[in-house]
């Protein structure tokens, strides 16, 4: 038997190396802080900004490289950086693009923690920001200056699900020659293509955003088990602005989230019109009872921007059904008081209370929308209480039949 002394030595640098040519369905799954270099002068001309090598864990392994460029091409881009969460990209791309004195755009309906970030640091850093209503172009257009660095563009809207015209807002920031981010996450790549939304409204061949952002913890993932961020470009420069701000803050994604992408990846497409399908069919049931006065559902005529869903997300390849996540919001009548709604929301079995989509489980949120709009651009037109409802992989019929348990055990309203 060998010395301790050996064995220690021995079980850190074994002599042993599998054999190259491993095939297999799944990539490896390769963790790593530190990167070993074969010699000095390569230690020495590290260069992390590509994929030609590798630097350091935080800067990329084969895995996160893998899953960089298959979300790179899921959304129709050129360059991918990955981070930790969906919010991580937002504020990711808000500190590689925005200095002291400078002013970023968003909508009113914009995913509500990018809004709190703006409120927050970016305003104690010296960046202003505005909120515009993005259902209406003159006022994005109108609130352009000379300051405005980057516009926020999200269709649909957060919660209230306003399909917003996306074209029009992104044609008028590259007239103004103003960046562009898209949060893409509703549309997950599939729904639409976020650098190229000439099929939009406009139909202007090179309408599209500069940079489209994800939470792959959503459908990406699939699980509910999973958080990350995506930021995808297609302008070299734009990506390395980004990559240096990535590098310095140090956004890093472990291997095993990045595996756990990477293998729902494959039925992404099956699970969105799964969702899709469920969705429209409980959406088309709810919003013809009673109780309801309004439905959120942009593939739905009536809901609000329902021609600009249509213009983007129907025809070509996505045919006349279209696509559509598995989401949409019901505005109660306003006889129910918010209470009778809450509780409505807590006598459903099915689905349960939970903020974050795209997982197998259905989930039910009620808002405060009044609360979460601007009330000087006075977007939000409703009395009665809203509910947003996610819709998961169970079979509709079991969750309509939850649907119309809980609306049972509704009280009569005022
Ligand atoms: C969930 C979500 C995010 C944030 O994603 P996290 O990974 O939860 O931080 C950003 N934008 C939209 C539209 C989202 O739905």
């Amino acid at each position: 038997m060998p010395p301790m002394s050996k064995i220690a030595t021995g079980l850190i640098h074994h002599p042993y190396t599998a054999p190259a040519g491993f095939a297999a369905p799944q990539p490896g799954v390769f963790k790593a802080s530190t990167i070993f270099f074969p010699d000095v002068a390569a230690l020495r001309s590290r260069d992390w900004k590509n994929k030609d090598g590798y630097t350091y864990g935080l800067h990329g392994t084969p895995t996160t490289f893998m899953l960089e460029e298959r979300i790179a091409t899921l959304e129709g881009g050129k360059h991918c950086v990955l981070v930790p969460s969906g919010l991580a990209a937002i504020s990711n791309v808000d500190m590689a693009l925005l200095s002291a004195g400078d002013e970023v755009l968003l909508p009113d309906n914009a995913y509500g923690p990018g809004k709190a970030l703006a409120q927050g640091e970016l305003k104690n850093w010296g960046i202003g920001h505005q909120l515009y209503d993005p259902m209406n172009p003159a006022d994005l257009q109108a609130r352009i200056g000379p300051k405005t660095r980057l516009v926020w563009l999200e269709a649909p809207g957060s919660v209230t699900m306003e399909f917003v015209p996306l074209a029009h807002l992104a044609q008028i920031c590259r007239e103004h020659g103003v960046t562009t981010a898209l949060d893409n996450t509703w549309g997950a790549g599939l729904a639409f293509n976020g650098f190229d939304l000439g099929r939009g409204e406009r139909r202007v061949a090179d309408s599209g955003a500069d940079i489209v952002v994800q939470a792959l913890t959503k459908y990406p993932s699939g699980g509910a088990d999973v958080l990350m961020g995506s930021i995808v470009t297609r302008d070299d420069a734009l990506h390395l602005k980004i990559k240096l701000a990535h590098m310095r803050l140090g956004f890093g994604i472990g291997a095993n989230d990045a595996e756990s992408v990477l293998r729902s990846l494959p039925s992404l497409p099956l699970r969105y019109r799964a969702h899709d399908r469920a969705a429209r069919e409980l959406a088309r049931w709810l919003g013809n009872r009673p109780e309801v006065a309004q439905l959120l559902h942009p593939a739905f005529e009536g809901s609000p921007g329902h021609a600009h869903w249509k213009a983007l997300c129907t025809g070509g390849d996505a045919g006349e059904e279209g696509w559509a996540a598995g989401l949409f919001s019901v505005v109660f009548d306003e006889r129910y008081s918010a209470a009778q709604v809450d509780a409505f929301c807590d006598a459903l079995r099915l689905f349960k209370l939970g903020y974050s989509w795209g997982g197998p489980f259905s989930l039910v949120v009620p808002y405060d929308i009044p609360t979460m709009r601007n009330a000087r651009l006075k977007t939000w037109p409703h009395k009665g209480a809203l509910v947003r409802f996610s819709v998961g992989l169970e079979a509709a019929q079991d969750l309509r039949a939850d649907l119309e348990q809980a609306l049972g055990a509704l009280a009569p309203p005022r």
